[in-house]
């Protein structure tokens, strides 16, 4: 009686003090272990979700703690950009170490990473006296945040329309036209955007050949390449980056999601050649780069980035890949994905499977419409895509009839 109280209370206050931007199930998440939630009645719910691909680690990880608890021995969680500190130096060597690039921003969140490279891209091109190269291109089905310059680079009328004006110069292609980005890319195109695996838009991949073409087409205009992996990167794949798979190295990089264990923390990684052009005040923020979300990147970084740690996401990747095609239901249109981020294209809208998932101890997450889209923490196991596809295979059957 207790915990319902406190249930109803709690979404009581939520409904009555938050803006309504939100629309949530009606139970009350109170912890966590490993791929485990508990709501406040101690029912179970396997995570398929992982806070939108964020607790890479899952909940309740030793080493997340430890490594949270160091710094807070310290006595440091926040300095300011002002001040040389130890963690975000150590942690801009080890993503510099294990990437195309030679230097790195820290910021706060996904969407900033993306704003932060969009006018990098922009200094870059007036630093170099083309004050005229502004435009971008980018593509249908991206998501590449909330603010303004992410926005105008996210072409879903829903999120943008309320909002206009938004950033002038954007052009949208087709993903994977290269066609279309042949026709649209000018030398006025200061930087070319997409996700190696679009996330929010339903799981599709770039093709290796899309961007290949894409990276040649931005060489011949002098435009930045930039890719945002703030959800398919750091080990989601099975590669640490997914352009791993592609053969083409970005300009740019934007992360973010896992980085930090559920931190808030983004980075943009760039070029020398980039670096080059950014210079004392161009760009700042408050609380990027802090000793502590960065002491606990460092720890998720190099876990994550560890051969057998890579090499289990492959193999619980391809494990949910074959038993999801396993599942004979008439619902199924595509399964498709690489590593730990799969999508379930379905005939049908998949909210109310994700509705009646909770019922069943399970938490899922659409990817537009008809797109269930698997982004588990990474430590997940064959028993746990067991357990996924048989209530996943309960959930179909009771959808289909
Ligand atoms: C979530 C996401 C973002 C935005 O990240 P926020 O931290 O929510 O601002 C940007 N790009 C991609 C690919 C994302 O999945």
């Amino acid at each position: 009686m207790q915990t319902l109280n406190l249930t109803d209370d709690i979404l009581e206050k939520e409904h009555d003090y938050l803006v309504q931007s939100y629309q949530r199930p009606s139970f009350l998440l109170v912890r966590g272990q490993g791929m485990t939630l508990y709501d406040a009645q101690d029912k179970p719910y396997a995570d398929w979700v992982a806070g939108i691909a964020v607790n890479a680690l899952g909940y309740g990880d030793p080493g997340v703690a430890q490594a949270i608890q160091r710094q807070l021995e310290t006595g440091l969680i926040h300095t300011s950009n002002l001040y040389h500190t130890i963690p975000h130096a150590r942690l801009a060597e080890a993503l510099v170490a294990r990437s195309f690039a030679d230097r790195v921003f820290f910021c706060n969140s996904g969407t900033e990473a993306n704003e932060g490279a969009l006018k990098f891209a922009r200094r870059v091109a007036y630093d170099s006296g083309q004050t005229d190269k502004t435009e971008i291109v980018a593509f249908s089905g991206a998501f590449h945040g909330r603010t303004f310059g992410s926005l105008s680079i996210t072409p879903k009328d829903k999120y943008q329309k309320p909002f206009k004006p938004l950033l002038q110069g954007v052009t949208i292609v087709d993903y994977n036209d290269i066609e279309g980005v042949r026709q649209a890319i000018t030398d006025k195109t200061c930087a070319v955007i997409f996700e190696t695996i679009q996330g929010e838009g339903g799981i599709h991949c770039a093709t290796p050949e899309f961007a290949r073409e894409v990276r040649c087409l931005c060489d011949m205009h002098g435009a930045l390449l930039i890719f945002d992996e703030v959800q398919c990167g750091m080990g989601r794949t099975g590669h640490l980056w997914a352009h791993e798979a592609l053969g083409v190295t970005p300009d740019m990089m934007t992360i973010a999601k896992p980085l930090a264990a559920g931190l808030p923390i983004g980075a943009i990684l760039v070029t020398q050649a980039v670096a080059d052009h950014i210079h004392l005040g161009d760009h700042g923020t408050t609380f990027g780069g802090g000793p502590l979300v960065t002491s606990v990147a460092l720890h998720v970084l190099e876990r994550v980035s560890q051969p057998d740690f890579l090499a289990h996401v492959r193999d619980v990747g391809d494990y949910l890949l074959e038993r999801l095609s396993e599942i004979n239901s008439p619902l199924i249109r595509q399964v498709r994905g690489r590593g730990l981020m799969v999508g379930l294209e379905l005939t049908i809208d998949v909210s109310p499977i994700v509705k009646q998932g909770y019922e069943r101890s399970l938490l899922l997450v659409n990817a537009g419409t008809n797109v269930i889209r698997l982004v588990p923490p990474l430590i997940a196991r064959h028993s746990d895509v067991d357990f996924l596809i048989e209530r996943l295979s309960l959930l179909l059957e009771q959808a289909h009839v």
